[in-house]
């Protein structure tokens, strides 16, 4: 275990290393971060889109769920009135909207988008080699049994603690690849079932999703017409994730929500290695510059990517890199499974780091009584990972630390006018006797706080 020397027993070293919730602001200026984040561009975004768009006939042929919306997959945009005053965030502090990503069809989480592009853009390069598809295709030609008998030869695995599972699990069985997900221990039985009811190969390991990651990579490369998704490492996953906010900024605009210098935009995303939130993170910085404020969202018992912005600007002096929350004593134990992550991804970390104003941390039982408060005030059923953003607002306009860094970037005067953006990550699959047990624990903690 990592044991700092006292100079870094900085208070937010100390509330971490004692899993209290704590906001985290990036120091203006640091030089280990200040580098734009150059790994990619906004074209590599815009062609995620528009592979999606060129599936998207083909993904309404599979899925029925997808038939009124074209094979489109994507989530409303909520105003969430009755959330923030549950919340207790004055209209004085701007707005609170929902971007329900929890309700995302096919995967019923925010991995549909990363996973399902990843799958297809490796379905569409094999096509295209094999001659199956020319470009200017329908792209519905390849649900025709010699492409789907084509792309049975391939395997398509990957390493989970669930969601990202589902995703790839499910989109690669509809396309006829071979699927294989590496779970680990603690990976909820209702995620297998689903799975194996698709045909998937479910693979558990010991120990924690490290090791599932590990145990699967190594399977699949063992094996020459294997394809591993590498949740840490992929940019296409990435770039799918990144396209949301094209999506986002065309729902922004139908609902009048303007943003620009005094009209910040807020944005509170669910963090597990990094991938989800910061490829959107990524992209909306690309649209609206310095006008989007994203801060991510971390169990207070696996905030690795709070680590690792720390350790960038020197915070952390000490510490083995690229730091793990194990490092700091901590357990990454959480009922937050899709955030159950100990170390970040140090390929979004390069790629958005640079961008992110800040990360908090959420102590499980609040992510059950914002769970409990989002059902009875907007009657929206989530997972407890989702629940990370209701945290943001309080984190920024209710804590010392959240006002002094509003005051210091002149934003205080424009929050009356500022949208403040939760991402509800995943819950649509979740069982309704699962969510029975969240939604009572949620209540008792809720009417205790
Ligand atoms: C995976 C996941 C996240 C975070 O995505 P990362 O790419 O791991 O950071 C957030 N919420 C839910 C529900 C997830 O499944």
């Amino acid at each position: 275990m990592f044991h700092p020397d006292d100079s870094a027993l900085t208070p937010i070293v100390d509330a971490l290393r004692l899993a209290r919730p704590v906001l985290w602001t990036r120091p203006d200026g640091d030089a280990a971060t200040a580098a734009p984040g150059a790994h990619f561009l906004m074209d590599q975004v815009l062609s995620a889109q528009e592979r999606l768009a060129r599936f998207a006939p083909l993904l309404g042929d599979l899925f029925p769920e997808l038939a009124e919306s074209g094979g489109v997959i994507e989530s409303p945009l909520l105003a969430a009135d009755a959330m923030q005053a549950a919340l207790g965030l004055p209209p004085e502090a701007g707005r609170l909207w929902i971007k329900a990503d929890h309700a995302l069809p096919v995967a019923g989480s925010i991995k549909a988008r990363g996973g399902i592009h990843e799958v297809l853009e490796f379905a569409e390069s094999l096509a295209l080699g094999a001659g199956l598809l020319q470009a200017g295709d329908d792209y519905r030609k390849l649900a025709e049994p010699k492409a789907r008998a084509y792309f049975g030869r391939y395997q398509v695995a990957v390493g989970s603690t669930g969601n990202l599972g589902l995703s790839i699990g499910v989109i690669a069985s509809a396309l006829g690849f071979r699927a294989a997900v590496h779970m680990s221990a603690d990976a909820k039985a209702w995620k297998k079932a689903r799975l194996r009811a698709r045909g998937v190969e479910v693979v558990e390991h010991a120990g924690d999703y490290e090791k599932a990651v590990a145990a699967g990579r190594a399977q699949v490369e063992a094996d020459p017409c294997g394809y591993f998704v590498d949740d840490e490492r992929s940019a296409s996953l990435f770039l799918g994730y990144a396209a949301a906010a094209l999506h986002l900024r065309g729902q922004l605009g139908r609902a009048d929500i303007r943003v620009d210098a005094e009209h910040p935009l807020f944005v509170y995303l669910p963090c597990g290695v990094g991938g989800a939130p910061g490829g959107i993170a990524f992209g909306l910085t690309q649209l609206y510059g310095p006008h989007v404020h994203c801060f991510f969202a971390e169990p207070v018992q696996s905030p690795c990517f709070m680590l690792r912005m720390m350790a960038g600007c020197g915070q952390l002096p000490g510490v083995p890199m690229p730091p793990s929350v194990y490092d700091l004593g901590l357990t990454n134990l959480t009922d937050a499974d899709g955030l159950a992550v100990p170390r970040a991804s140090e390929l979004a970390y390069a790629a958005v780091g640079a961008h992110l104003r800040g990360v908090y941390t959420v102590a499980d039982d609040t992510l059950y009584a914002d769970l409990a408060r989002l059902h009875a005030s907007e009657g929206l059923r989530i997972e407890p990972s989702a629940a990370a953003g209701f945290s943001g607002p309080g984190q920024l306009c209710g804590t010392d630390a959240g006002q002094a860094w509003l005051r210091a970037r002149g934003l205080r005067a424009h929050l009356p006018r500022a949208t403040h953006l939760a991402w509800t990550t995943g819950g649509l699959f979740v069982p309704d006797e699962e969510y029975d047990r969240f939604l009572s624990r949620g209540r008792s903690l809720a009417a205790g706080s």
